[in-house]
């Protein structure tokens, strides 16, 4: 479709400027940016934290044991990295994977805003505390635990598109916890239907 290659040109040309960043210090430890990858006009996008080891190595989100973990979770709702967008709210490595400072935060999050005015999904997972907490402030909804919130569905309007806010555990947590786990395939279920859903309304309209 033209407006998806639209799409794919300027989610390339955001990753490009994403790859010469320097308005925070974080990129002064890092072999690559990771700006995100996937479908531009995908309907579902995940947000993860930021890139851990393997991630700064090969510039590509969501690729060590916590991303096997995701594809795992994608592929039992019918789906592959190739039909979703995958990004972090930061997009280079913090070190020793310490949590991004809200100061990184506040300078990298304008290239999440731009991505996600330039895909316009129809869903979004917040994958853990850090992105969900970031998302849900638009709507504004607060929360103490993620585990509070988790799988629930937020509508809402997100740069001024209808958009569903779903926040879930990260990966990571779930790799040696297995009521953690449960809960991500609990929450990917509701994730599926929403999906399901959705085109369900879209071909009767
Ligand atoms: N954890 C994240 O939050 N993002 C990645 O890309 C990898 C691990």
């Amino acid at each position: 479709m033209v407006e998806d290659a639209g799409r794919e040109v300027a989610i390339e040309n955001l990753a490009a400027v994403i790859g010469e960043c320097r308005k925070c210090p974080l990129w002064e430890n890092t072999h690559h940016a990771v700006p995100g990858e996937g479908a531009a006009g995908a309907d579902l996008m995940l947000i993860g934290e930021a890139p851990g080891k393997q991630e700064d190595l090969t510039g590509r989100p969501f690729v060590g044991r916590a991303g096997k973990l995701l594809e795992g979770l994608l592929a039992g709702i019918g789906l592959t990295r190739d039909d979703v967008f995958i990004a972090n709210i930061v997009k280079h490595r913090p070190p020793g994977n310490r949590d991004p400072r809200d100061e990184e935060i506040r300078a990298c999050t304008p290239y999440l805003e731009e991505q996600i005015r330039i895909i316009r999904p129809k869903v979004i997972v917040m994958l853990g505390r850090h992105s969900s907490r970031y998302i849900l402030s638009f709507l504004p909804v607060e929360f103490d635990r993620i585990t509070e919130i988790r799988g629930t569905i937020y509508p809402g309007l997100l740069f001024g598109h209808p958009v569903r806010l779903i926040p879930t555990l990260h990966p990571a947590a779930a790799l040696y916890n297995p009521a953690y786990r449960e809960a991500l395939e609990e929450d990917f279920r509701t994730i599926g239907r929403e999906i399901t859903d959705m085109g369900g309304s879209e071909t009767q309209n």
